[in-house]
């Protein structure tokens, strides 16, 4: 049997389990006794990063970069420290290539908006995998349609992965940026991204990475990848919801126009002047910041380290082979893709004649929270040839043993009211 990481603890003889650092597994309502599988749509946050958000809001709120007293400094000081804690976690050149954003969504219509309107023009190519999440497919496919450019999908294999030949096939001189998934949400199948963007990069086109689901199950290093733009979300890796990261390099990042302004974006302004930019990252985030929700990424960031990414891989590796086995003793049930292969916390699998949503609502009958359907990637089930899937996903709290209630619960799963022609049976 695996359990959960187990962590040191300052006073505690031996390592306790990790899961006493999640309050929310011990919660009462809706949480009560839940076995939680659906990491990647959000992870549950540690005590740590709840009290670094508390901590803040109790000992330094203010508005930063602009006011001049001792609790705007503070704050300020916070900020700042934050931004450098991600820098050195994520391996980027300087604190200053790293961007707060919304999350993943928000970091990749930032560059969509910004170097994607100054890239791509009429007859120009965007290209992406055929793997994509809605959040990396949708601003390029709207740039495209507003620049007159072509959307260029690379074709996922029947194992639903992209092969380096296909992504080096389909990269003509037309294609300005390409945009790929560090990992699939849908069957957590890993791109070689260092691989992909050293092929795009020497084509001349712009290569922006998807890491919302990669930052939670592996140490990323942008220097080492070297993609122009790496975005990702803090709350799919125990940091709080709503805030992320854009990665980008120095040359890169100094060239792009801001994307929203406002306060904190110039030097000054007069109605009689042109407008003057402070330089980046300030350029690119127009308003207040997420200051508390910096503080508590930073945070997600140094829990991870602590626990260590050999153990976290170790542990998903795990869990992960055993999921797949398991499943596999079970008729009907069948894995999709090949997650044992890299593993990264997730299987996805179909169960034959159910429709996902009858599977997930089973198992939320049996107290166990995934995710079914297709996952905000509707045109990869379409190439899988599927309807959806149900999706198990692993974070560092999770057992072998919650695996085996799911299988349990798998063995009396019957038919129910879905069916392919329910309204709602794409949309999710
Ligand atoms: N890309 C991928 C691969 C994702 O899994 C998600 C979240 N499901 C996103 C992008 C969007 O992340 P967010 O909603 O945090 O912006």
């Amino acid at each position: 049997m695996l359990d959960a990481l187990t962590v040191e603890k300052h006073g505690a003889e031996t390592p306790v389990s990790i899961r006493e650092d999640f309050p929310i597994l011990s919660g009462t309502g809706a949480a009560a006794g839940a076995v939680y599988l659906d990491n990647a749509a959000t992870t549950h946050k540690p005590t740590p990063v709840l009290d670094a958000i508390v901590d803040y809001y109790t000992t330094a709120n203010s508005n930063v970069g602009r006011g001049y007293h001792r609790l705007a400094f503070a704050a300020t000081d916070r900020f700042d420290q934050a931004r450098r804690t991600v820098a050195s976690a994520i391996g980027a050149g300087s604190p200053d290539e790293v961007v707060f954003t919304g999350g993943t969504t928000d970091g990749v219509n930032l560059v969509a908006a910004t170097a994607g309107a100054e890239l791509v023009g009429p007859g120009d190519q965007v290209l992406i995998t055929g793997m994509e999440h809605n959040s990396n497919l949708l601003p390029w496919r709207r740039l495209c349609e507003e620049r007159g450019a072509e959307l260029v999908v690379v074709p996922v294999g029947p194992d639903g992965a992209t092969s380096l030949e296909a992504f080096d096939a389909a990269l003509g001189d037309r294609v300005r940026i390409a945009a790929i998934s560090h990992v699939s949400n849908v069957l957590g199948t890993v791109n070689p991204v260092r691989e992909m963007t050293a092929l795009a990069r020497r084509r001349g086109a712009v290569v922006v990475v998807d890491g919302a689901q990669a930052v939670a199950h592996r140490p990323v290093d942008v220097a080492g990848i070297g993609a122009d733009f790496y975005c990702f979300s803090a709350h799919k890796m125990y940091g709080p919801q709503g805030v992320g990261v854009l990665h980008g390099r120095s040359e890169r990042l100094a060239d792009l126009p801001p994307y929203r302004v406002g306060g904190g974006t110039v030097k000054g302004v007069r109605f009689d002047e042109p407008v003057s930019y402070v330089p980046t990252p300030a350029r690119l985030e127009a308003g207040t910041p997420d200051v508390a929700g910096a503080v508590g990424l930073a945070a997600a960031f140094d829990y991870l380290r602590r626990l260590g990414f050999e153990q976290v891989r170790r542990h998903d590796a795990e869990l992960v082979r055993y999921a797949v086995s398991a499943l596999g003793e079970i008729g009907g049930v069948r894995v999709v893709g090949a997650p044992e292969r890299d593993p990264s916390g997730i299987v996805s699998f179909v169960v034959d004649g159910i429709h996902p949503y009858d599977v997930g609502g089973y198992l939320d009958q049996h107290g166990i929270a995934v995710r079914c359907g297709v996952h905000c990637a509707s045109t990869f089930l379409d190439a899988l040839g599927l309807l959806g899937t149900v999706r198990l996903s692993f974070g560092v709290y999770n057992t072998t043993e919650e695996v085996d209630e799911v299988c349990r619960a798998l063995r009396s799963v019957r038919p129910g009211t879905w069916t392919a022609e329910h309204p709602n049976a794409r949309f999710l």
